[in-house]
């Protein structure tokens, strides 16, 4: 049983998806006129996890995100540098599509924009003007009639005079009501325009999102997302559009997911913010990824629940960082153990005398894995709640890494059992990890040193023990066997090199 909160009813709901075994998802994209911050790609990473938490819950996931390709900023931007609104639009859909790469943020399953939808969005207006919906303006403006629809505000819970009370709306006499809102804009110069029954001209930006869903999605589906900042008015108006187009006030999204907000300074992330602008704090995601894993910032998105606000700063990333080697050395460690199983160094030995005490140590390991997981599938289907999943996860790492401690002090002997042991723990473990999307990137080369050091003081006193074995050979000019050793090494990756100071060793 899956728990949704719903902001449309602000309560947590059980999810009855509209067809058994399937989850349609609709996400509100970016408008890539500029390179996206950091505050942008939450919403992107929560439904990420929830698309992969579904899919391993056995549902067959559709996921929808758009591009808004025509709008004001990316016009403003492509006449300032003197290229195309398209040329703009690609650059950062390339720079958006690399960023979430380097998040794990898998691909939608398709990415409609406005450029390339034009015909369902005309034609949905024309359904809007046709049903008394929408009015158009002489000059081929065309309005939404917020009058016109008796449930218009359910979603904020506001009434339009709360709107207009809250609102600083610039006064448009030609308006029938303040709060009405645009569907098409006529052409002005300097601007990309399309034919419609209005005249040449170019949609506004709630429709988009109306049209794109019926296209791609039907009627009804399940899931809408985005920032908490889309409820009012963006939200509010796909609502008013699809339903009026359809005649179902129950047809569109079924359940509303909104993200809360990210700060820093705790003040919103917003490309309007001078301070977060004056390039002091980290901010775009392409600063960050400079800096640190994308695996980090991911993990660190996904430790506060997705409606909570999330503070952001350098200090919390370095924080994550370790966090985040905490739970790659459990996954080294599972790793080191099961290539040992691969290689054949468990074997059972039932006359051992230690075999009881081994096998009750690592079934103990795979008890708390199974019971760790369980309970990282309750807190996902607890309103998607990472941060608590996320806990689980980091209990079952510590328990792998004091098994391994165990195993290199010698403390638990190697036994087949053991190996078909781990193996499940390895797998359960990295079932957490597919969930969260992480462990999908080599780790970075300093926190691999640092992961592998309890395991470079063995390496050291066996290399020494090697090399000395070498020198002796040397020393009895038993050539055949000292340069065979140092071949040998250097197929497993060790390269020996012979210096007035005796013999080093280097990865090779
Ligand atoms: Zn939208």
């Amino acid at each position: 049983m899956i728990k949704v909160f719903n902001t449309m009813s602000r309560t947590k709901e059980i999810f009855k998806p509209l067809k058994t075994g399937e989850v349609s998802i609709y996400c509100c994209g970016v408008t890539p006129y500029s390179s996206p911050h950091i505050g942008n790609a939450r919403p992107f990473v929560i439904w990420d996890v929830i698309r992969r938490f579904f899919a391993k819950s056995g549902y067959k996931v559709r996921y929808v995100q758009n591009f808004t390709d025509v709008d004001d900023k990316i016009i403003k931007a492509a006449n300032k540098h003197g290229v195309t609104w398209k040329d703009i639009a690609e650059k950062n859909i390339a720079v958006y599509f690399k960023c979430m790469d380097a998040l794990n943020v898998r691909r939608a399953d398709i990415y409609p924009r406005v450029s390339e939808t034009m015909d369902d969005i005309i034609r949905m207006i024309q359904t809007l003007v046709d049903k008394g919906f929408a009015y158009v303006l002489e000059g081929g403006d065309v309005f939404y009639s917020v009058e016109k629809i008796p449930h218009y505000g359910k979603l904020s819970r506001r009434t339009l005079d709360d709107m207009m009370a809250g609102a600083r709306v610039a006064v448009d006499e030609r308006k029938h009501h303040p709060m009405d809102f645009a569907l098409w804009k006529s052409a002005k110069p300097d601007e990309p325009a399309w034919d419609s029954p209005w005249g040449k001209g170019r949609p506004g930006w709630h429709i988009e999102c109306s049209a794109m869903s019926l296209k791609f999605l039907g009627e009804k589906f399940d899931f809408h997302g985005g920032g908490s900042d889309l409820i009012f008015p963006h939200h509010e108006n796909e609502i008013a559009q699809s339903q009026a187009a359809l005649g179902d006030e129950n047809s569109f999204a079924q359940y509303w997911v909104h993200n809360g907000f990210i700060t820093i300074g705790n003040e919103k992330a917003s490309k309007s913010n001078e301070e977060q602008q004056s390039k002091k704090t980290l901010f775009t995601v392409e600063e960050i990824l400079a800096k640190y894993p994308g695996e980090v910032v991911r993990l660190l998105l996904l430790q506060t629940h997705y409606r909570n606000p999330l503070e952001f700063s350098e200090s919390r990333l370095v924080e994550a960082q370790e966090f985040f080697g905490k739970l790659a050395r459990a996954y080294w460690q599972l790793d080191t153990l099961a290539r040992k199983i691969h290689a054949g160094e468990f074997i059972k030995d039932t006359a051992e005398k230690n075999f009881a005490i081994t096998v009750s140590r690592a079934g103990g390991l795979v008890e708390e894995g199974e019971r760790l997981l369980s309970n990282f599938y309750a807190a996902m289907s607890d309103d998607f709640n990472t941060a608590l999943a996320i806990t689980y996860m980091f209990e079952l790492a510590g328990e792998i890494s004091d098994y391994y401690g165990e195993f290199t002090a010698g403390k638990i002997l190697p036994v087949t059992i053991d190996g078909d042991i781990i193996l499940r723990v390895r797998d359960i473990y990295l079932e957490m990890a597919d969930i969260l999307g992480i462990f999908e990137q080599p780790v970075p080369v300093e926190q691999a040193e640092e992961i592998s050091d309890d395991q470079s003081e063995l390496v050291n006193a066996l290399m020494k023990i090697i090399l000395d074995l070498r020198q002796d050979a040397r020393s009895a000019k038993n050539w055949a066997t000292a340069d065979k050793i140092r071949d040998e090494l250097k197929a497993a990756g060790i390269v020996v090199e012979d210096t007035p100071q005796g013999a080093i060793w280097h990865k090779a």
